[in-house]
């Protein structure tokens, strides 16, 4: 960790611009440290010297982040040319979450603000902070944990091991979940903010680097304690809050998470179309396969639909505080898949050289396929982020069941440039259900007034129908215990594509300085989202026409990034 003071903060749009040209994110470099397994040193300095650990601090704090949806942009960038470096930097932002949760929670000290506030400062001089959340027999079980923290005078002992955690040998300091009741359940757990610094030698052990699929050079490690002791200070939170603070600051980390996936997309695409656009077969250069440019639309469709879906989750942290129990699980079980998805079909446009190691670009496309799938596994797979929406089927049936509601909090969520207020209190589970999915009828109403063209007002209609249908299946599923039944996860995904189609309108309904732009006119990219969502909603009455993904991929141009931001300086 450094001691110079902080650099003044930094825009996504500098971050965007300075990884783009950098040597340590060039395709060469960071093809090279993936072969060799190296972590990103330069990389980091380089995200460490342009202030992007400033976004990992709340302002409230002293940071720079005021807006969840700024630092999902930041990781994009970094992650659109090196996802390794994106996850070995922004591990800190996980790290360092909880103790910010616990201090904006009712019940919080002034000491709990004052420790965030120097943590905020540390963070954004360079502390390095991970997240020991998992352990090696228990996974996805967070209250099946072992290990322990034990009270003894002046704080606690540690006995135990934290496994498969990203930073663990390269970190300051570790966010510990420790079980403090020998019992453990939901209020056995207690979070400690450990500063390995201070720990006796011997009383601790950082595990070997574990080799990896993806994320190849990143610090993939553990720690095992053995009688560790950490003074009373250390405590994150009450004694016993472990549990709910975590859950809480996976709603936030989960969220910005997918700002990785939007990156890995971007990264595939925009390989996939440098190639097609070159290759020549058959007399004629590949993009002018009908096929060719049916995929790329597809690809880029699906692009929109994470963007819009993303950075309104991003938002909805500050404007729909309360909700985002709802948000976060819909977006992390939603977005790495869908981006999965995007990634493979990319790969069928570069034919070998999705699969060559050292040619096109370095290889760079396999290492993007294979970092990726990192993303759905790390801060609850996609079962688990669905485990958490199904637990809220009944308040999201009841919430639509009281009718539409026209709320500013979701048109503030949506608009992509007004200012957002200070954030909203975190809930375990929403007590308002969704208000955006709840709003559709009057989003979709809003559709034709805003200028959309006909055919996507009906489209929109259609979805809506949908919708309402699928509210009428939920409120018939049965409360779940812990077996949950595969139908109610097909339902859950269900709802994701609702809140995805709901988001895609409300963003483009709410952005109408935007509708001049490139991809925004005539609703372009709305129409080419919900074609892909009204798609897999599998609506009856056939399937919608596929041509607006072609209207899509006549737009795209090498030097023309996608997303709802390209107009912006990026
Ligand atoms: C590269 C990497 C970095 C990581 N970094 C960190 C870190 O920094 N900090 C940290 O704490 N952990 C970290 N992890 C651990 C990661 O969070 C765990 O891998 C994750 O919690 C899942 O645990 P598991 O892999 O043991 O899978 P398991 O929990 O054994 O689950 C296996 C499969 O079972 C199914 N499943 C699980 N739960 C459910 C459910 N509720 N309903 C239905 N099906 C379910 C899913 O298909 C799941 O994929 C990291 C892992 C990797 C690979």
């Amino acid at each position: 960790m450094s001691a110079a003071a902080a650099p003044p903060i930094v825009t996504p749009e500098a971050v965007a611009r300075a990884v783009r040209t950098a040597e340590p994110f060039s395709a060469r470099r960071v093809a090279e440290l993936d072969r060799s397994e190296t972590f990103p040193e330069d990389a980091c300095r380089l995200l460490d010297s342009l202030g992007v650990a400033q976004w990992y601090v709340p302002d409230l704090f002293g940071g720079a982040l005021a807006d969840h949806s700024g630092l999902i942009w930041i990781l994009r960038a970094v992650a659109g040319h090196d996802l390794t470096a994106a996850v070995a930097h922004a591990k800190t932002f996980l790290g360092a979450a909880s103790v910010f949760v616990a201090a904006r929670q009712p019940g919080a000290t002034p000491a709990d603000r004052q420790r965030a506030r120097r943590l905020g400062e540390q963070v954004s001089q360079g502390l390095i902070v991970s997240w020991g959340l998992t352990e090696r027999e228990h996974g996805s079980d967070l209250l099946a944990g072992e290990l322990t923290a034990t009270p003894v005078a002046g704080g606690y002992r540690l006995d135990g091991t934290k496994w498969l955690i990203n930073n663990a040998t390269r970190a300051d300091a570790v966010c510990l979940l420790a079980r403090t009741l020998p019992a453990g359940g939901a209020r056995g757990y207690t979070l400690l903010l450990v500063d390995k610094r201070r720990l006796a030698p011997g009383s601790y052990r950082c595990l070997p680097k574990v080799p990896t699929h993806g994320v190849r050079g990143a610090d993939i490690s553990g720690i095992e304690f053995t009688g560790a002791l950490v003074p009373a200070e250390a405590l994150v939170g009450p004694a016993g809050a472990g549990l709910e603070i975590v859950l809480k600051a996976l709603q936030l980390t989960r969220t910005v998470a997918t700002g990785l996936s939007l990156g890995a997309a971007d990264h595939a695409l925009r390989l996939a179309l440098g190639y097609v656009s070159e290759r020549e077969l058959y007399g004629r250069r590949l993009i002018e396969q009908p096929h060719v440019r049916r995929t790329l639309g597809r690809v880029a469709a699906g692009l929109f639909v994470a963007e819009s879906l993303t950075l309104f989750a991003g938002r909805a942290a500050h404007a729909l505080a309360g909700e985002m129990s709802v948000y976060s699980a819909v977006v992390k079980a939603f977005v790495p898949a869908l981006v999965d998805d995007l990634v493979a079909e990319s790969g069928e446009l570069l034919g070998a050289r999705a699969f060559l190691s050292d040619v096109y670009e370095y290889g760079a496309f396999q290492k993007v396929q294979r970092d990726h799938r990192i993303v759905g596994i790390f801060d609850g797979n996609q079962f688990v982020n669905q485990s958490a929406l199904i637990n809220q089927f009944p308040r999201l049936v009841s919430g639509w069941r009281r009718g539409p509601r026209d709320d500013d909090r979701v048109w503030l969520a949506a608009a992509l440039d007004r200012t957002l207020g200070e954030a909203g209190e975190l809930e375990l589970y929403s007590r308002t259900g969704c208000s955006l999915v709840q709003m559709l009828p009057i989003v979709v109403d809003r559709l034709g007034d805003a200028g959309a063209p006909a055919r996507v007002v009906a489209l929109a209609e259609l979805i809506l129908g949908r919708v309402a249908e699928l509210h009428t299946e939920l409120g018939a599923v049965p409360p779940q215990g812990v077996e949950v039944t595969p139908e109610a996860f097909a339902l859950a995904h269900r709802y994701e594509l609702s809140v995805a189609a709901a988001a895609a309108m409300a963003v483009w309904v709410a952005n109408g300085d935007r509708h001049r732009q490139p991809y925004w006119a005539d609703a372009l990219w709305l129409e080419a989202a919900l074609t892909l969502l009204a798609d897999r909603m599998a609506a009856p009455g056939g399937r919608p026409d596929p041509e607006p993904l072609d209207r899509l991929a006549a737009l795209l141009a090498v030097d023309r990034p996608v997303g709802l931001l390209a107009g912006d300086a990026r």
